[in-house]
């Protein structure tokens, strides 16, 4: 890749210090070009940073990318309540971010969601998911995650709104990518750049156990979000493939002591595969491992996805799912999909922008899922190798 400039948001408050230093600049404008990059998700051109001198603003243009993600094509879903956003980055890397509006409901106030991406495409490679499908392209700079973020806060500010919550559920697996995604996250959360309560913010994992372990420790209250699909290893091995390396006992184990940490509930996010992960002992498999935890569970029918032999479960099991957690005192929610009719799941537009594989491929991977699936299901372990990428 060539040497690009770097996007600004990615500076750490120490590092934009030195460069003001560098440039002779007295250490107030340090303050002054933060408000201009963050404040309402702040400027994409040096040269609207009006508190600025010309030299210093042709400085800042010359050194850094104001913007890593300008070239975005949006597009409406749900009447207007999802806005999906493609991305083109520097190098042509295509990732996505989801923006949700949620009306004020009750005592609730209205909310304003972004979904953001961690990598382009992933490694971990779960079937059922369009981003897994596209396989790994590279990991996203720490500017190239916040910019989609001030983006976001930019076009609600247009209307006097703000961003109320990040979730980390776009395209890659956050933790793999991991100290980029933390620096990320920290300023997100710091009240000098992003400026958004360590609540709001939710990281979601496949389960990288030293990374939730690293999230844990920063302090903050952060939210996690554990993709669990399956309760028992020989299915979990087949839907999230990082499970051969981190199985689910040390994964609920990590996600407990982050709960015990931080005092915040885990969110287990399941995703509800017609007669894969969705039987009556898949339940209780599940009631049993969370009973007693400070955990709430979110059941989402799987979003169609291309070259899959799958399909959502029904709702009526859906339900009976839901009522076995429930009965076991585990708090469910039952999830739509926002934002289906752009393929807004996972990794689904750039999945599109990517073209089909050939025919053969599809078939084989179908076959491959088939025979995989039905080897879980009578509880016998995979011996597929782990994915590239995450074996280290
Ligand atoms: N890699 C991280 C975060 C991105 S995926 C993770 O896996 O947690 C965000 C969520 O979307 C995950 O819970 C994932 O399992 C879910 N997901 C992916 N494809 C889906 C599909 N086709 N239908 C429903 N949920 C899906
Ligand atoms: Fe990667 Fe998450 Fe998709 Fe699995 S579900 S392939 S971890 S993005």
């Amino acid at each position: 890749m060539t040497t690009l400039r770097p996007g600004i948001s990615g500076l750490t408050p120490g590092e934009l210090a030195a460069w003001v230093d560098s440039q002779g600049q007295p250490s107030y404008r340090v303050r002054q070009i933060a408000d201009a990059i963050w404040n309402d998700g702040g400027v994409t051109d040096a040269a609207e940073i009006r508190t600025l001198p010309a030299p210093v603003r042709d400085a800042l243009a010359r050194d850094f990318r104001l913007d890593t993600v300008a070239e975005t094509e949006i597009r409406l879903a749900d009447g207007g309540q999802t806005e999906k956003a493609l991305h083109r980055l520097d190098d042509g890397a295509l990732i996505e971010s989801v923006l949700m509006h949620y009306p004020a409901r009750g005592a609730s106030r209205e909310r304003h969601t972004l979904c953001i991406s961690s990598q382009a495409g992933c490694a971990v490679g779960c079937p059922f998911c369009a981003t897994g499908e596209l396989g790994f392209g590279r990991d996203l700079e720490v500017a190239e995650i916040i910019d989609q973020a001030r983006l976001a806060q930019r076009r609600l500010a247009a209307s006097g709104r703000h961003l109320t919550n990040i979730v980390f559920m776009g395209m890659g697996e956050p933790l793999l990518n991991l100290d980029r995604v933390l620096a990320a996250v920290e300023a997100l959360n710091d009240r000098r750049r992003f400026g958004l309560g360590a609540r709001h913010i939710t990281v979601s994992t496949s389960g990288v156990v030293p990374g939730i372990r690293r999230l844990t420790a920063l302090g903050p209250q952060f939210t996690l979000a554990i993709s669990l699909h399956a309760a028992r290893d020989a299915l979990r091995d087949v839907l999230v493939p990082l499970n051969r390396r981190w199985p689910v006992a040390e994964v609920v184990d990590a996600a407990r002591d982050h709960a015990r940490v931080t005092g915040r509930r885990i969110s287990y996010e399941y995703t509800m595969i017609g007669g894969v992960n969705d039987t009556a002992d898949d339940a209780l498999a599940l009631a049993d491992l969370l009973r007693g935890d400070h955990a709430h569970v979110n059941l989402i029918p799987m979003n169609p996805v291309a070259h899959t032999p799958w399909q959502a479960s029904p709702m009526a099991i859906i339900e009976l799912f839901a009522a076995t957690l429930r009965q076991a005192g585990i708090g469910t929610t039952i999830r739509r999909n926002r934002g289906q009719e752009v393929g807004a799941a996972c990794g689904q537009l750039a999945a599109e922008r990517t073209g089909e594989p050939p025919a053969p491929t599809v078939a084989r991977r179908r076959e491959r899922l088939e025979s995989e699936s039905a080897a879980a299901l009578r509880g016998e372990r995979s011996h597929e190798p782990l994915p590239v990428g995450v074996g280290e």
